[in-house]
């Protein structure tokens, strides 16, 4: 969404004031065309001819999307049954879908398997018993290179009391199960976190998989995970996508040369693909003077968009129905009945009742973390795709929150 002569479009000249007003707010949208652009990036980048993106589709997963995502060649990655399940319903062939949870039940793998789906195993435990139960269902490992890396605590997820992967300094522990009990090990993997800036933590991460691949003879692809970082505030910088796809292709083709055969290289992006496409509107609902602290309250809160609550994440908001007023110093909040602060001190153009917020990156990590605390509904969710406004999502109604419940009479 751009500002073109003082009013904010979408491309296709789509008015997003317009949007607000026939779908109500809040509402969240996607720009079809940002998720294609980086999609060609990321594709354009690996220049290695085995390449394959697996979207990490907990950072978005309509089913529309997820569709979308699919027409354009990528296959999903999925950290729960039921993301496994939706992946099904949007078209994805269970092959083209990696199962990566991290201490999901037994009964998810079993699922898993009977589908048909890619399995990565994360836990030394559950790969002493895949012997015993699918000894003929080859597997994936996920192993943790331990390198601290991620835009905060949070999600960084490969240093050395993390709870995910099996452990690098375990591999000799690894190797004597798989050989005992013959294992049919496919590939390896590993993720180390979300808002990865330096291009050497790639290669670093990079050099330690392919280090243990030389131990596992019969490997048909390599999963290198995600990490990339886009930009949230004005001056951010972002991955370099480039030079991590170019550097990362031209050591992968070098490594399989040594290793005697062509393997899959793998990853799997969510937010690189999907934030910057995402939008999230909210209606001023009141600005309230206090002594000393302008607050903007909206529509909507930590329950929509949980981001700036949950990691400090900043997020670009934007006044849509005012652009060119005079800028003023805001603190944004929520309507939620706890500390619901979006934004603290941020310049936005003077904001009146009624007044239609936006903010960016909303894409990622926006409705598939919202919730319904305080009985609030969830918003609905549009996707724009060539020029046209399609409604994805319909805004939750008053019997999605009863619906299930059993009213007892006591
Ligand atoms: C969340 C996740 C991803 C995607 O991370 P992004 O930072 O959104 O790119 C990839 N792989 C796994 C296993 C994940 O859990």
């Amino acid at each position: 969404m751009e500002l073109i002569n003082d009013k904010y479009e979408f491309p296709g000249g789509i008015d997003p004031l317009e949007l607000c007003k026939q779908y109500g707010t809040p509402l969240y949208v996607y720009d079809a065309a940002v998720i294609e652009r980086q999609y060609k990036r990321i594709t354009t980048a690996y220049t290695y001819p085995k390449f394959r993106v697996h979207y990490a589709c907990k950072a978005l997963n309509n089913l529309t999307v997820l569709r979308l995502l699919r027409q354009m060649g990528s296959a999903l990655d999925c950290v729960s049954i039921n993301e496994v399940r939706l992946g099904l319903l949007a078209g994805y062939a269970p092959q083209d879908i990696l199962f990566t949870p991290n201490f999901a039940g037994v009964d998810e793998y079993e699922e898993a398997v009977r589908l048909g789906i890619k399995i990565n195993i994360d836990a030394i435990p559950m790969l002493e018993n895949w012997g015993l139960h699918h000894p003929d269902v080859p597997f994936c490992i996920r192993l943790n290179p331990h390198l601290m890396a991620g835009g905060n605590e949070k999600i960084s997820v490969g240093h050395i009391d993390s709870k995910f992967g099996i452990s690098i300094h375990q591999l000799p522990h690894v190797m004597r199960i798989v050989e005992n009990q013959k294992l049919k090990v496919e590939g390896l993997h590993m993720h180390t976190g979300s808002d990865i800036l330096d291009v050497d933590v790639f290669l670093r991460g990079a050099e330690i998989l392919l280090e243990a691949a030389k131990k596992f003879p019969n490997l048909k692809y390599i999963d290198l995970g995600s990490g990339f970082k886009v930009p949230y505030k004005p001056d951010d910088i972002e991955t370099d996508v480039e030079e991590v796809g170019e550097k990362l292709s031209q050591r992968f083709a070098e490594f399989c040369k040594e290793y005697g055969r062509e393997l899959t290289l793998m990853i799997e992006p969510g937010k690189f693909l999907v934030s910057e496409a995402g939008f999230f509107f909210a209606k001023c609902t009141l600005v309230k003077q206090t002594t000393s602290t302008a607050f903007v309250g909206l529509d909507t809160g930590f329950n929509h968009l949980i981001r700036p609550m949950f990691y400090g994440s900043y997020h670009k908001i934007v006044n849509v129905t005012e652009p060119t007023f005079k800028p003023r110093i805001y603190n944004v909040v929520g309507n939620i009945c706890e500390t619901d602060t979006f934004a603290a001190d941020r310049r936005i153009a003077e904001v009146v009742e009624g007044d239609i917020l936006c903010f960016y990156n909303a894409g990622a990590y926006g409705y598939t973390m919202a919730s319904n605390f305080n009985s609030r509904l969830r918003p609905a969710e549009i996707l724009i795709y060539k020029g046209k406004a399609h409604l994805i999502r319909e805004r939750d109604t008053f019997e999605d929150l009863v619906r299930g419940q059993m009213e007892v009479n006591l």
